[in-house]
């Protein structure tokens, strides 16, 4: 089997009735870089860049940090690396400096707003990874948006960054696309208000569905209510790609959602254009969109959406599944 998904690699992941999906790579770590191209993936879809903290408790300063972006993207290259912003707290590496013991960590201080509340920190890894951009193709996504005005403030950020390098004629993508994570559901329910300001989403589920069934996703003792096919999850996911396609944005998934071959079929059907996982998993999946019938995922992501139970709405992902591979 091994062999036969290593001949398929450079096939465009495309279903039976041609609708074409992007398939990309999710990783966390230099050293991942050589099993990207490896697996097939089209580019890195989620570069999680809080894992440069694991050799100190501080953010490399923006000469490390542009090294590291500038590495990824030529190796990367001609495909597009789209990198996130720092995403600690959480269950996530703390940064000594930065995060406090909080009662609610989930709910705290992390993602998006630890940058909001610290610019000289996130000037440093905006302005890297605008200099790294001139050398592939690189894509800039922030993490734990609650609302438009974090949107706003975040580019207002890195439109700064961008004056300072025309100001010093450093040389940078000009055309940077800008993404929106989508993993908090208020984030979800305004992808209307949100599209307009960005060039794509990417759910992020393993959030999305902690905050949205009010589960830790890190408590086992809560496990068995942390459901992906929970009608409330789905109908957020159909809510995000709507708007972006309203918007002419595309919408991708980059959650554990997305490795899971028992819910292709599901997030194809509610027209997700692009998803992004593990590179070890990356063939398998690869090999599932390519046995799909998009038409036929549809009806069933329609059905889905009017089911009460997340059992209903797995039964009918894993119907297809077994139908198909
Ligand atoms: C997610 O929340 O689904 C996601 C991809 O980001 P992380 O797992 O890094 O929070
Ligand atoms: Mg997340």
């Amino acid at each position: 089997l091994r062999s036969e998904l290593d001949a398929k690699r450079d096939e465009a992941t495309e279903t039976t009735d041609g609708r074409v999906l992007t398939l990309s790579a999710n990783i966390e770590f230099l050293e991942e870089l050589h099993q990207v191209k490896r697996s097939g993936a089209k580019g890195v879809g989620l570069y999680r860049t809080e894992f440069l903290l694991l050799n100190g408790s501080e953010m490399p300063d923006e000469n490390q940090q542009a090294e590291a972006y500038s590495k990824v993207a030529k190796e990367v290259s001609p495909d597009v690396v789209i990198v996130r912003t720092l995403d600690a707290g959480g269950d996530k590496l703390p940064i000594e400096s930065l995060t406090e013991p909080e009662p609610n960590p989930f709910l705290g201080w992390r993602g998006i707003r630890v940058s909001l509340a610290r610019p000289a920190m996130f000037r440093d890894q905006l302005r890297a990874i605008l200099r790294a951009s001139a050398f592939g193709k690189l894509a800039v996504m922030f993490p734990l948006v609650s609302g438009l005005s974090e949107l706003l403030q975040a580019r207002e950020m890195l439109q700064l960054c961008m004056d300072e390098f025309d100001a010093e004629g450093i040389a940078y993508d000009k055309a940077i696309p800008v993404g929106v994570m989508i993993e908090v559901p208020s984030a979800a329910v305004c992808a209307d208000l949100l599209a307009p300001h960005a060039d794509f989403f990417s759910i992020g589920t393993n959030d999305l569905i902690q905050y949205t069934v009010a589960v830790d996703r890190v408590n086992p003792h809560v496990a068995n209510l942390y459901k992906p096919t929970h009608p409330a999850v789905i109908r957020l996911i159909k809510n995000t790609v709507d708007a972006g396609s309203a918007h002419g944005i595309w919408t991708g998934v980059c959650g554990e959602m997305a490795g899971d071959i028992r819910l292709t079929p599901l997030l194809l059907g509610l027209g997700v254009q692009e998803l992004s996982v593990s590179p070890k998993i990356l063939p398998t999946v690869g090999q599932v969109i390519r046995s799909l019938n998009y038409e036929q995922c549809k009806v069933a992501a329609e059905t889905s959406l009017a089911q009460c139970s997340s059992r209903k709405i797995l039964d009918i992902t894993l119907g297809i599944a077994r139908e198909c591979y």
